[in-house]
């Protein structure tokens, strides 16, 4: 049988520690802060990682992916301006975790994956008592074709690296909504945050460079 995983002491002053550093780094937004201090993120890693799990760097996940690093995390949730009540899309659900966070920050989520072992381990997702799916929804999908039966939203978040702006998910998007997008120069990718300003004007800002797996076509059975 499955040990029950337990959030102890000692993890909860791990993430002390964890958000102390990403102070440290830059993120200010205490909100996003806030949600990294309460969601366990050893809870999204096998238990044999469970110190890894509050170190900030990026770590190997079923399925050749990874899970994103907390910095990277932490940065693209504050330059998404997460209020209460927000709509978001998110593309690439992979661990899970990066939904987590903007559930803790009060928004309704939806998140496609296209890798079906990883869209499949959605059904141990260990906090749906407290995300359960009226708030946080897993979608086995392509989001480059986003999800119009759920748009408009008011942001879009993109957790792979994608080598262009896909349309329909910019259509997707509400007038005044916010896209926060790694955008593929070589291996690096470039964080940019789109602002739907009206249908045809943006407003387009570009932000340093971080590392991802590539976003592509299609699903994967
Ligand atoms: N947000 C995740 C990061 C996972 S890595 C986390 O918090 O762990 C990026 C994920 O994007 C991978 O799982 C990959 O399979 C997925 N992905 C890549 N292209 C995609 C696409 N077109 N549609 C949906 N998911 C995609």
């Amino acid at each position: 049988m499955k040990k029950e995983r337990l959030d102890t002491p000692r993890t909860k002053g791990l993430r002390i520690s964890l958000v102390k550093d990403l102070r440290q780094k830059g993120i200010t937004d205490e909100n996003v802060l806030n949600a990294i201090s309460e969601v366990p993120r050893h809870f999204f890693f096998d238990e044999e990682f469970e110190t890894i799990a509050y170190e900030d760097r990026a770590f190997p996940i079923a399925a050749n992916q990874t899970i994103s690093q907390p910095y990277t995390v932490a940065f693209q949730s504050e330059l998404l301006q997460v209020k209460k009540f927000d709509k978001i899309l998110e593309i690439g659900t992979g661990s899970m975790y990066q939904a987590t966070i903007l559930a803790e920050m009060g928004a309704t989520v939806i998140t496609i994956e296209r890798q079906k072992e990883l869209y499949n381990q959605t059904n141990n997702f260990l906090l749906k008592s407290k995300y359960p799916s009226s708030k946080l929804k897993f979608i086995y999908g392509d989001g480059f074709e986003g999800l119009p039966t759920f748009a408009p939203f008011d942001k879009i978040i993109i957790t792979c690296g994608a080598p262009f702006i896909p349309p329909k998910l910019i259509q997707q998007l509400k007038i005044g909504g916010i896209m926060v997008i790694p955008l593929a120069s070589d291996e690096h990718h470039k964080m940019w945050r789109i602002t739907k300003v009206d249908d045809e004007n943006y407003n387009e800002e570009v932000f340093s460079d971080f590392s991802f797996v590539p976003m592509l076509p299609g699903t994967q059975k």
